[in-house]
């Protein structure tokens, strides 16, 4: 495997018609991919997917995203996916961006905490997203970090869109960060993002693309892939002064550290 979009969604109906030519690109490529739940539904459908492809670097994360706070999670019905191919719980975390009010973030903080139980009694890191308020006034990376401090629990900040003393505060807690296609976006205003990725250490970054969304350029505006994470690794390449090959060799191999105790590929 040459590199991993270690954060995808073919599982999603975007890609119901045309998930298994996907797949079978980027595996003829060397890309592996993880397919990550939302929902109940989601979840199993990664899984259901991840189980067509038995030997080859195809997985499955399995979780309910901060946005399903409308259905409850049941944990024995999500324990009855688990298998060899599941690889992390997620994703999971708090998302403040579209509404705010007290009753959903004390719903959204108590789904979180269930989900981190459950990825700690099944041994499984965590996928977390995280995002604040438009108004700024709700910090959803700080109220992670609060809810992840004391548990002995790894995994990453996905699409990783925080300062530099929050990704300190990941790190410290021995976490990696995820970046995906918006680190090539043209915006003036990503250049601190892209300096975080400058001050993020080359062994605690993971790449994605969370496709359906985030296309990178040059292909922004069409719907993403994830045989374009090669542009997100590209990307952290030339932030870094490195070549795209030291980036996916150690990127891989960090996704390989992160889930190690689950999978030799
Ligand atoms: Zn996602």
């Amino acid at each position: 495997m040459k590199l991993i979009d270690s954060h995808t969604h073919l599982n999603f109906p975007d890609f119901k018609d045309n998930y298994q030519k996907i797949i079978a690109d980027c595996l003829k490529k060397g890309i592996g991919v993880v397919n990550i739940g939302a929902d109940f539904e989601s979840s199993k459908r990664a899984v259901e997917i991840a189980n067509e492809y038995p030997d080859q670097p195809v997985y499955a994360s399995i979780g309910m995203h901060p946005e399903s706070i409308n259905e409850n999670f049941e944990a024995e019905k999500f324990q009855n996916l688990i298998n060899n191919k599941v690889v992390a719980v997620g994703e999971i975390g708090l998302e403040y961006y579209f509404d705010n009010n007290h009753d959903i973030i004390e719903k959204q903080k108590e789904l979180f905490k269930q989900q981190l139980n459950f990825a700690i009694e099944n041994n499984l890191p965590v996928i977390l997203h995280a995002r604040g308020s438009k108004d700024n006034s709700h910090g959803a990376y700080l109220d992670i970090v609060d809810g992840i401090n004391q548990l002995q629990i790894v995994g990453v900040a996905h699409c990783f869109g925080a300062n530099e003393k929050i990704a300190q505060k990941f790190l410290d807690l021995g976490f990696y960060l995820g970046f995906t296609g918006i680190i090539t976006f043209k915006n003036k205003s990503l250049e601190s993002l892209r300096e975080v990725v400058k001050y993020c250490p080359l062994d605690r970054i993971l790449i994605e693309t969370d496709a359906p969304w985030l296309t990178p350029e040059p292909h922004r505006g069409e719907q993403n892939l994830p045989q374009y994470v090669e542009l997100v690794a590209q990307k952290v390449a030339e932030l870094k002064s490195l070549t795209l090959e030291q980036v996916c060799q150690k990127t891989t191999k960090n996704w390989q550290q992160l889930f190690k105790k689950w999978h030799d590929i």
